[in-house]
């Protein structure tokens, strides 16, 4: 279950889940028909991994399109986030109802703690909430979004069950080594989250650029290609079915340890998303 459609490979999350290695962002799709027609276009490329959140504000349009695509829940992997609003254990289980009642689902796949918030430092009280959805087999794997690894360790006092993925701001520029080994040394996936840098500076880089020409693909697909062979699960968004059907397209070919190289030769330590030690959005 949950494992794509044959083309997109998964990993097997630490407690036995297997999640698609690629997906569907839908950040800054709009609710309506936006979000329906890139969902469905995405539905119909064979992704079957989508990433949303309740501050999207597109959790319905998510299920709409799902719930008319035809595509048997059960091969789906639907991502949802805790918004941070609602770190209390209360607020926290009633925003998981809400997230799960705009998307007409009766369970989520991952469920995600969106930011740390350690100035406020309720994301202890916010993991209680998760875990308690997760041993009630409301949501099938927890993790969290944005924690770096003081946040981690803070989690790790007083969790009974360790985060099974991060998902975190990673692309070639920002490459999140330290978080990155903390994950990895325990098991916890990573997750890259605005992979194509919001389609920006890195997919004009003549690195990148000259690979996309030797392989006949595009810069994009070079960089995505790049996040899969590094082992990260990647969620590109697009709202342009062509682009929705090219960022798929990227499991008929490999990059070489030398061209591997050349990419992560571009990292620059370069945020682009808030630095979850001071993100305190709501
Ligand atoms: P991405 O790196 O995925 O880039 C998206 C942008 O790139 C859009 O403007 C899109 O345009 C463009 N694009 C997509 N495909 C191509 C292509 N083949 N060629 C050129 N341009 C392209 O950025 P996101 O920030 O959206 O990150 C992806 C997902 O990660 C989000 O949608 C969300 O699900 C998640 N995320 C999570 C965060 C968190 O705090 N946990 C924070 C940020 C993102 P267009 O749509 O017009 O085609």
């Amino acid at each position: 279950m949950g494992s794509g459609n044959g083309i997109v490979p998964a990993i097997q999350l630490h407690n036995g889940l297997e999640m698609p290695r690629f997906g569907l962002g839908v950040w800054q799709a709009r609710e309506g028909d936006e979000v329906l027609r890139a969902v469905t276009a995405a539905l119909d490329a064979g992704y079957r991994l989508i990433d949303t959140a309740a501050i999207y504000g597109n959790e319905e349009g998510v299920g709409h399109a799902i719930k008319t695509s035809g595509v048997p829940r059960e091969e789906l992997f639907v991502t949802s986030k805790l918004w941070n609003d609602s770190h209390a254990y209360n607020d926290a289980i009633h925003a998981f109802e809400q997230s799960l009642e705009r998307l007409g689902m009766d369970y989520l796949d991952l469920y995600l703690i969106h930011w740390p918030l350690p100035m406020e430092g309720k994301f202890p009280e916010a993991w209680r909430a998760l875990e308690k959805l997760y041993n009630d087999g409301r949501v099938r794997a927890i993790g969290v979004s944005n924690f770096k690894p003081p946040h981690l360790e803070k989690l790790l006092e007083t969790c009974t069950i360790l985060p099974m993925v991060n998902q975190i701001e990673l692309h070639p520029r920002m490459q999140q080594h330290e978080t990155r080994a903390f994950c990895t040394e325990r098991s916890i996936a990573i997750e890259s989250y605005s992979p194509l840098m919001q389609g920006g500076a890195v997919l004009a880089e003549p690195a990148i650029t000259q690979l996309a020409k030797k392989h006949q693909k595009s810069p994009a697909q070079i960089v995505l290609r790049w996040h899969i062979q590094s082992g990260f699960i990647v969620i590109p968004k697009s709202v342009t079915p062509a682009r929705i059907v090219e960022n798929i397209d990227i499991f008929d070919f490999e990059l070489a340890p030398s061209e591997m190289q050349q990419i992560t030769n571009l990292h620059a330590n370069q945020r682009i998303a808030a630095d979850p030690d001071y993100a305190q959005f709501k």
